[in-house]
């Protein structure tokens, strides 16, 4: 198959889901199991998956770290989840969702807002106790360490201190912070630093200044979080960064956002006009949208999940959660009624085993 087949045929010759031709359009979006609507649709045999020995490894866990949640509070952005999170939820809802090993981070706006000094300390600070929670537990936990971003020096020294002292298993980072996308200039020495040592990169998305508060009662996570994930997606690719930078891992929460729906453009407009007509083919910018993870946080339901194995391999979807903000346990049977069990296995476990090693021996 040519490319020039589009990504439409791409797996064409797959078929998912054998249960969605009977089940609701509101079941499909995820609305079974939160609106407490009994899953007659879906096999019991599958929905036993949840139930063996924990195995997942959830790459969308977060945490909150005391000196950081006391940062957030200040700053006047906390949440009752972030604030009534603590270590016993967290394997609770591990074991209700077979999740054997969370790699965690805190969540938006990690230190963005706090001056640099402040930001720094936090950041150190959190890194330090998400690493003590993973020696306290063993095999149960992991770390993407939080940077100081947008300062670069701070972040550099952090980065050192991160893989060199700590061994954490990757860098977790906002989308954007505050006026500025991740394929900014700005933040080069960045990633120069994480693709000499091959770093996995998780990214989650934020409320950019531009759109914060855009729409009257609207909540940034409804809508704002997929589109600036996709803004920084088509920012990391069209500045060159990804391009430049091979060695690096991304992960992009909630499969990518709002990706599968703005993929056409990226593929086909973007790389047809000026000013990246001469510098990107869609094979490029294809390859580099084929490479990259994405979790399924978010998504585990058969509507974005179909498009998002149209777009990218199996082997670049990993499983997450978005905890405590949502549970693993909606999203392993979410995912467990789409996938075949041999992508299953791969999307729960062994895709992430790639980014992470050191597991493999838990
Ligand atoms: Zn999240």
């Amino acid at each position: 198959m040519t490319k020039s087949q589009g990504n439409g045929a791409r797996n064409s010759n797959r078929h998912y889901c054998t249960s969605c031709t009977s089940v609701t359009r509101r079941e499909a979006l995820g609305g079974g199991a939160a609106l407490g609507i009994a899953a007659t649709f879906f096999g019991l045999g599958r929905n036993a998956a949840a139930q063996s020995k924990p195995h997942r490894i959830d790459v969308h866990h977060h945490i909150s770290p005391p000196t950081w949640l006391d940062a957030v509070k200040s700053l006047k952005k906390d949440n009752p989840p972030m604030v009534n999170w603590s270590v016993q939820k967290s394997i609770e809802d591990m074991e209700k969702g077979g999740v054997a090993t969370a790699i965690t981070s805190p969540t938006t706006p990690q230190v963005t807002g706090l001056d640099k000094a402040t930001a720094a300390r936090v950041a150190r600070e959190a890194n330090e106790y998400a690493k003590r929670l993973q020696t306290d537990h063993p095999g149960r936990f992991g770390t993407f360490a939080m940077l100081p971003l947008p300062h670069i020096d701070e972040s550099l020294k952090e980065i050192a201190y991160a893989f060199d002292t700590l061994k954490v298993d990757g860098i977790g980072c906002m989308t954007s912070y505050g006026d500025k996308w991740l394929g900014y200039a700005e933040f080069e020495p960045v990633w120069e630093e994480l693709n000499r040592r091959k770093a996995t990169v998780y990214t989650h998305p934020t409320g950019a200044n531009c759109c914060v508060n855009l729409v009257r009662g609207i909540d940034e996570a409804y809508i704002e979080y997929g589109t600036d994930t996709v803004r920084s997606i088509f920012s990391v690719i069209f500045s060159g960064t990804a391009q430049k930078y091979k060695d690096i891992n991304w992960i992009w929460s909630h499969g990518g956002g709002a990706l599968t729906a703005f993929a056409e453009r990226f593929l086909v407009q973007a790389v047809s006009r000026p000013p990246y007509k001469d510098k990107f083919t869609r094979e490029i910018v294809d390859g580099e949208i084929r490479r990259f993870y994405y979790d399924t946080a978010q998504i585990a339901n058969p509507v974005t999940l179909s498009a998002l194995v149209q777009l990218v391999p199996i082997s670049q979807i990993v499983y997450g959660t978005d905890f405590p903000y949502r549970h693993a346990a909606d999203h392993t049977k979410g995912c467990t009624d789409f996938f075949k069990a041999d992508d299953l296995s791969k999307i729960d476990r062994e895709n992430a085993l790639r980014l992470f090693p050191r597991l493999s021996a838990a």
